[in-house]
């Protein structure tokens, strides 16, 4: 037991959201954004920004599509799918791809994390690891590069997949 666990698990949503800018603030980013681009702010790309905030992390545009129509019937999915990416040209969203091959987008500005992903029942768990973390910089350094930005996802079988086994 007294091996030491370093390995943060974000399973309380304040914990991977600390850093978050409020909704508030997220929208005003993305308005300021839109003037940037020449483009207008409209009640249709705001609801669906707004929903997506809501949601929480890792959504699908699908996911988004659904949950806006239920508000809106009228909003199509090419809407949801520019608006989306907008957002990310607006560095507002970052776009994550986990083997399963939809795209899936969280706020961009959480603190940083790392995934793994249930290979079964594709639930997604984040983490940080400070030995992982510092490894990295490690490895950069060897090989004489700087670090911009980095991924590490991890794939198998969570908890609750494995039938509930503790080893
Ligand atoms: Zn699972
Ligand atoms: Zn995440």
């Amino acid at each position: 037991m007294n091996r030491r666990r370093e390995t943060l698990v974000f399973e309380h949503p304040a914990q991977a959201l600390s850093g978050r800018p409020t909704a508030e603030e997220w929208i005003e980013t993305f308005h300021a954004q839109l003037k940037e681009r020449g483009l207008k702010s409209t009640a249709q790309r705001d609801e669906i920004a707004q929903a997506f905030y809501r949601m929480g992390r890792h959504i699908s545009a699908e996911e988004l599509y659904g949950e806006v129509k239920q508000a809106n019937p009228h909003v199509g999915y090419a809407t949801i799918y520019r608006t989306l990416k907008l957002l990310k040209e607006c560095e507002l969203v970052s776009e994550r791809h986990f083997d399963e091959g939809q795209a899936r987008y969280e706020v961009l500005g959480e603190r940083h994390h790392d995934h793994f992903i249930c290979e079964r029942c594709g639930r997604i768990i984040e983490f940080e690891n400070p030995q992982i973390e510092r490894l990295q910089q490690a490895i950069a350094q060897e090989i004489g590069a700087s670090l911009t930005r980095h991924k590490v996802e991890l794939y198998g079988l969570c908890r609750d997949c494995r039938g509930g086994v503790n080893k």
